[in-house]
């Protein structure tokens, strides 16, 4: 949100809003919304709106302008309350998926600290707006599933490493978001995510239809980058199909063959994972558990199948990012990285758990089979109904 967010004026972050939730909308194309696919929907304060229709989206300039208010001021309660006032007013309405978004908890986090007074509170006003929620709608009759969860985890942030800085340091023209975006002949293109990743294009201006491979990524860059010790993982596209993931320590290949996916460390184990693995991609989901990057074979995977991410792509240490104190406010704490810190996140259902490794994806499948919505023939989701993970997890009868 961080273009919309920076403009100057109100009306200015309206407008680029709209362009984002555009963009955000087209970028999710090639698969349906959970609003797509059921048409009863009303949504709270979203920032994806596909499929959602006609006076379904409520609170759109509100959070524009709120939003834009509580990211320079920190006014998220403001926000937050209006969102808590929406999702009661939409208690009567007719309905099969409610979607309701609180920005208080990572917004302040931002701001302060994940563990600040002022966070925990906003944790209780989510808690009290669902307790006030609940309350109306068991008087209207059978109360509907609940799902409770976070997009991401959080660290308080003491080191801000900013590789656009250092390569302008090194006499490497950098672009970078916001204030050196029309950059003359930039080298580099840094765009970071929230702030603890950053994926790195090299000549971003050539026109290259094709990101980079490992044999065209410029080397000296790349070891100049690894040595920060901000830096706890590089990866980037291997020639021959896969992806290469480094550390200081070591590196190693990752490649996908149908329903398998293959770790080979060609020196050290940068992943942690004890060395070769071939699993399934839910038993390897459950190794990488215990290690202190959940996920990660698959995560970066799936983040070079699209051709628009980086040629390199950085993910930081606990108490790192990758944007200097420059960036306005400066933030105390984020996210981004592929850290257990930052993958991990709490899920809360009125629905049985099921005693195995989930992903959040794994929740839209969930809901579809809840609301008896068929997933329509040809669209492949990326996550597993809960149902299908119990019943792969269950001990087999004898
Ligand atoms: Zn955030």
């Amino acid at each position: 949100m961080d273009t919309w967010a920076r403009s100057v004026s109100t009306d200015l972050s309206l407008i680029s809003l709209e362009c984002v939730v555009e963009r955000l909308n087209r970028d999710i194309a090639p698969a349906p919304s959970l609003f797509d696919l059921v048409p009863d929907s009303i949504a709270i304060c979203t920032p994806l709106t596909r499929g959602l229709r006609p006076g379904a989206n409520r609170l759109t300039f509100r959070r524009a302008a709120l939003g834009a208010a509580a990211h320079y001021v920190g006014t998220y309660p403001v926000l937050d309350r209006a969102v808590a006032r929406a999702w009661l007013d939409a208690a009567a309405e007719p309905w099969r998926f409610l979607f309701v978004v609180f920005p208080g908890v990572d917004g302040i986090s931002h701001l302060k600290d994940p563990f600040h007074p002022a966070v925990l509170e906003s944790y209780r006003l989510v808690d009290r707006a669902l307790g006030a929620f609940v309350a109306r709608v068991r008087k209207q009759g059978d109360l509907p599933a609940f799902f409770v969860v976070s997009d991401h985890g959080m660290t308080a942030m003491r080191e801000h490493a900013d590789p656009a800085v250092l390569l302008e340091g090194d006499g490497v023209r950098t672009l970078r978001h916001p204030v050196h975006v029309w950059r003359r002949k930039a080298r580099v293109a840094t765009m970071v995510s929230g702030n603890a990743s950053v994926q790195l294009y090299f000549d971003p201006r050539s026109g290259r239809g094709q990101p980079l491979t490992e044999s065209t990524i410029p080397a000296s860059l790349l070891d100049r980058l690894l040595a920060l010790p901000a830096v706890r993982l590089a990866a980037w596209r291997a020639d021959a199909g896969g992806v290469v993931v480094r550390t200081q320590q070591g590196m190693a290949r990752l490649t996908e063959t149908p329903g398998v996916i293959c770790y080979q460390p060609d020196s050290g184990d940068p992943l942690g994972l004890g060395g070769y693995l071939e699993l399934d991609d839910r038993d390897l989901l459950s190794r990488t558990r215990e290690t202190d990057m959940p996920d990660a074979p698959r995560q970066l995977l799936q983040l070079f199948q699209t051709s628009r991410a980086g040629d390199l792509v950085l993910a930081a240490t606990p108490g790192a990012d990758f944007r200097g104190p420059w960036e306005i406010p400066e933030h105390m704490a984020g996210h981004g990285s592929i850290i257990v810190e930052h993958m991990e996140v709490p899920i809360a259902a009125s629905v049985a758990i099921p005693d195995a490794p989930l992903r959040t994806v794994d929740l839209m499948p969930t809901i579809l089979e809840r609301l008896d919505v068929p997933v329509p023939s040809g669209v492949v989701l990326d996550g597993v109904p809960f149902s299908k993970i119990a019943a792969a997890t269950e001990p087999l009868v004898r």
